[in-house]
């Protein structure tokens, strides 16, 4: 059988065999008949279940789960993905003069659009962005940061090594909970290049904080012939207002703040790939477009596609809301989301022992830290296992369902399960507890 020879020369001899008799077995304890289509499909998804990226079913009701793959795609995002995966395209063609063309052109038209930068570049994240920020336009100097902004992101990505790898030296100023403008002007000598502000991320200091307005800082460093960076982090092109999450700075602020730079990653709150948008002024972008690890950090025709496509989605921020899924999940109303936990209860199995309670959703992805979405939860409580084995057997139910484990209970929140995807939670369970 075809299906069969190309199994075997994908994944090797040995793994083939091995998964037909684990098969083979399965059938004939269930009792079922063969059918060739099935048995394929089923040795695919074995043999699948053995290695590396699949798709999940993500119940943590996190939002922008980084284990997890961060932001799901729009469909538009997709569809431009896929087009340009499958064979060749414009990336680097103008297509009217038939010359060399600019792989970031329809990323930088769109950006200028929506957020009133001068110009962009895109790399294949936000570290990469700030990286590639730091070493184009502090490497030899001082780079100068609040004490109160010197995090640590997650995987080992912390501001005072990037510095460091940017080639400059790190001038901390102020206190970890208070810092002044004043402490800025006084800690520019003739060595300093760059005034960085950074998004704290995943965590907050509350109570007794004090920082300056980004604008003044913005200023300050244009007046004292410094470059102005922003490390935004999530670049949110919505108004999060719109989702319930007020307060949080997006990309249109930082650029009309007046920073030089801003970076920004893709697949945070802007629902797209993963990727790292650099804002900002001509100047200071050709600087970074310049750079050597330009060459090393610039992203795919695949990355760029879904980029661009995502962005155009933004034009319309009701579009946004309702096609970029990130956004979609993020503002599902209170009634729907109570509405898909009873449609999920109704389908679980009576040995779930599962009742629907109230609970909160996160944003993740480190962005937002302390916003709260409240949603319902299914909790389960199966009566012959633990919590922990029923959510360990759920990773491996296919496709692997994962689920918030908090205080020995199992927990599924449908805000982060699509339509579609309640009925295969249901199963997964159901499976799991047989
Ligand atoms: C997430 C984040 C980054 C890194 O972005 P990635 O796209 O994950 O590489 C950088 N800075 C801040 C403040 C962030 O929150």
């Amino acid at each position: 059988m075809p299906e069969c020879e190309i199994l075997v020369h994908v994944r090797g001899r040995d793994p083939v065999a091995d998964a037909m008799r684990k098969e083979l077995a399965a059938l004939r304890k269930a009792g079922e008949s063969f059918d060739a289509r099935q048995f394929f499909a089923a040795l695919e998804a074995r043999l699948g279940a053995a290695e590396g990226v699949r798709r999940v079913l993500n119940a943590t009701g996190v939002v922008l789960h980084t284990n997890l793959g961060r932001a799901p795609l729009a469909g538009p995002a997709i569809a431009a993905m896929t087009e340009v995966a499958r064979g060749y395209c414009s990336l680097e063609m103008d297509l009217e003069s038939g010359r060399r063309g600019d792989r970031f052109g329809g990323a930088t038209a769109l950006l200028r659009e929506l957020t009133g930068c001068e110009t962009a570049l895109v790399v294949n994240n936000g570290a990469a962005a700030v990286l590639l920020a730091l070493s184009a336009v502090a490497s030899g100097g001082e780079a100068i940061v609040s004490r109160g902004e010197l995090v640590e992101i997650g995987g080992g990505f912390r501001i005072p090594e990037v510095v460091a790898q940017g080639g400059a030296r790190l001038v901390e100023v102020g206190t970890t909970n208070r810092t002044r403008l004043p402490d800025y002007e006084h800690a520019i000598g003739p060595d300093a290049r760059v005034i960085l502000r950074v998004h704290p991320s995943n965590y907050r200091i509350l109570g007794f904080t004090e920082a300056p307005e980004p604008a003044r800082l913005a200023a300050l460093a244009r007046e004292r012939g410094l470059v102005s960076v922003e490390d935004l982090g999530s670049g949110a092109l919505l108004d999060l207002a719109r989702v319930g999450l007020p307060g949080e700075r997006g990309l249109r602020q930082a650029v009309a703040d007046g920073f030089d730079l801003v970076a920004a990653s893709g697949d945070k709150l802007l629902g797209g790939p993963q990727a790292g948008l650099l804002l900002g002024r001509e100047d200071a972008i050709a600087r970074c477009a310049r750079h050597p690890l330009m060459r090393a950090l610039r992203p795919d025709k695949a990355t760029l596609a879904a980029l661009e496509a995502t962005l155009r989605l933004h034009r319309d921020p009701e579009l946004a809301l309702r096609e970029v899924p990130a956004l979609r999940m993020m503002a599902e109303g209170a009634e729907s989301l109570s509405r898909r936990a009873q449609t999920l209860l109704t389908l679980l199995p009576e040995a779930a022992r599962a009742e629907a309670v109230a609970g909160d959703s996160l944003v993740g992805g480190g962005a937002l830290p302390l916003a709260r979405l409240p949603t319902t939860l299914v909790a389960l409580h199966p009566e012959n296992m633990t919590a922990e084995e029923l959510a360990a057997r759920l990773r491996r139910s296919r496709p692997p369902l994962v689920a918030r484990l908090e205080r020995g209970r199992l927990l599924l929140d449908p805000r982060t399960l699509a339509e579609g995807e309640i009925g295969d939670a249901a199963r997964a369970v159901a499976e799991a507890l047989a």
